[in-house]
């Protein structure tokens, strides 16, 4: 007998019939002779109509309010999923985070777990129940309702099945699987079949939305197997495991992310002391700075540029400008109209082309690269934001990913 942590995203209990659905899902793992604890996240929209709402009537917004709040779909959801089961004939009891054991710091909107104790969760699986949580929540040591962020749910799933020594987490949503690239943008990318969890990684921190970076590290952490599945088909997905399979693919994936920008601070001094002052003062303001390029210098001077997310750019250019004299820079320059496209792959480590097939696929599509940066497992191009589409599609060609692992060129 297995068991399974499985967790439904919004739009897979986003109305009664999906819930109904839901169940009867439950219904069959069950029949197949499979424990069962779920995850829900909240009805469809809910969590963003709910942020509207405390939009309307506060400015302030306090942060114990905001998790009571917030939390309030998960909570929803877990008891009408608790229902329908009870109508299939399968008895169950849904479970706020608190009462599944989740004890968090006291960081409201983004509480992170301290411990994980579900003692309730377990003696109502021996109890032959199936237990429904609520996802992203738990108690803080203040004793109040926590919310763990957006996307906080595929963390609660993660942390149970580790917590429960479950035998994997599979996290159901609107898409059948991770796919070697993002399917609206290529109608041919593939769902992988398996994936590593340091390349989901780097394609979750290179704009690979789901699932949720802080999800894959803590299963990456405690070694729990990740299924990556969908909600409206039951046909297998992706599955994220430590080790790499037989047939091992050169590249894996390609991403790309919109959601940076570039400051290009020129001119400054050539001497021990500027980085550090200049990455020192961006980190006091709190501003996540990714990607950097320092110049050759020339004349004892040079340029420093960097990424950063678009909605900290005046924050960043505000703590840039007030220590331009000590850094003898002359200009300070932001560019909104950015992207990044990475290649992801466990193979290219060992693969000494595939930077080279990566640039001249590049310039065989007239795509000019700003700054470039790299991973054991990843290369990173800055784009025009306007040519990433173009980029995607043509790295995707270049490197056979439409194709089976087996059947790609080498490159
Ligand atoms: N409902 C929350 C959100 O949309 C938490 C989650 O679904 O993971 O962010
Ligand atoms: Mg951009």
């Amino acid at each position: 007998m297995a068991l399974y942590v499985q967790k439904f995203g919004g739009t897979s209990v986003g109305d009664p019939d999906r819930i109904r659905e839901v169940a009867d899902h439950v219904a069959r793992c069950r029949k197949r002779g499979d424990e069962v604890v779920l995850v829900v996240s909240a009805m469809g929209k809910e969590t963003d109509e709910l942020l509207r709402l405390a939009e309307q009537v506060s400015t302030s917004k306090p942060g114990r309010e905001m998790d009571m709040l917030i939390t309030g779909g998960e909570r929803k959801a877990c008891a009408l999923v608790s229902m329908a089961l009870h109508d299939r004939g399968i008895e169950s009891a849904s479970f706020t985070g608190s009462q599944a054991g989740f004890k968090t710091d006291t960081t409201h909107r983004n509480a992170k777990i301290l411990d994980v104790n579900p003692y309730r969760i377990r003696e109502a699986l021996d109890a032959g129940k199936v237990p429904v949580v609520g996802g992203s929540q738990g108690v803080s040591s203040d004793n109040d309702v926590t919310f763990f962020g957006r996307g906080g749910s595929d963390t609660t799933a993660v942390a149970l099945a580790h917590a429960l020594g479950a035998d994997a987490c599979e996290l159901y949503t609107d898409v059948p699987g991770v796919f070697t690239t993002d399917p609206r943008l290529v109608p041919d990318a593939r769902k992988m079949d398996h994936i590593s969890f340091d390349e989901l990684l780097e394609m979750t921190a290179t704009g690979c939305p789901k699932p949720a970076m802080r999800s894959v590290e803590l299963a990456r952490s405690h070694g729990v197997t990740l299924h990556v599945r969908s909600a409206f088909s039951w046909v297998p997905g992706t599955w994220v495991t430590e080790e790499a399979p037989m047939e091992r693919a050169i590249i894996s994936a390609i991403t790309h992310d919109t959601s940076e920008a570039k400051m290009t601070v020129s001119g400054v001094s050539d001497r021990p002391g500027v980085a550090a002052l200049l990455f020192r003062r961006l980190a006091d303001a709190e501003v996540n700075v990714d990607m950097i390029v320092q110049n050759v210098s020339a004349e004892g001077r040079t340029d420093i540029s960097f990424t950063l997310p678009h909605e900290q750019v005046a924050v960043a250019a505000s703590a840039v400008t007030s220590i331009t004299d000590e850094l003898g820079a002359d200009a300070v320059i932001t560019d909104d109209d950015i992207a990044r496209v990475s290649l992801i792959g466990a193979g290219m480590q060992t693969n000494p082309g595939v930077a080279a097939t990566m640039f001249e696929t590049m310039s065989a599509h007239g795509i000019n690269i700003e700054m470039i940066s790299t991973s054991a497992i990843r290369i990173s191009c800055v784009v025009r934001e306007a040519q990433a589409e173009d980029a995607v599609a043509a790295l995707h060609a270049a490197y056979e990913l439409d194709k089976a692992p087996e059947d790609r060129i080498d490159v």
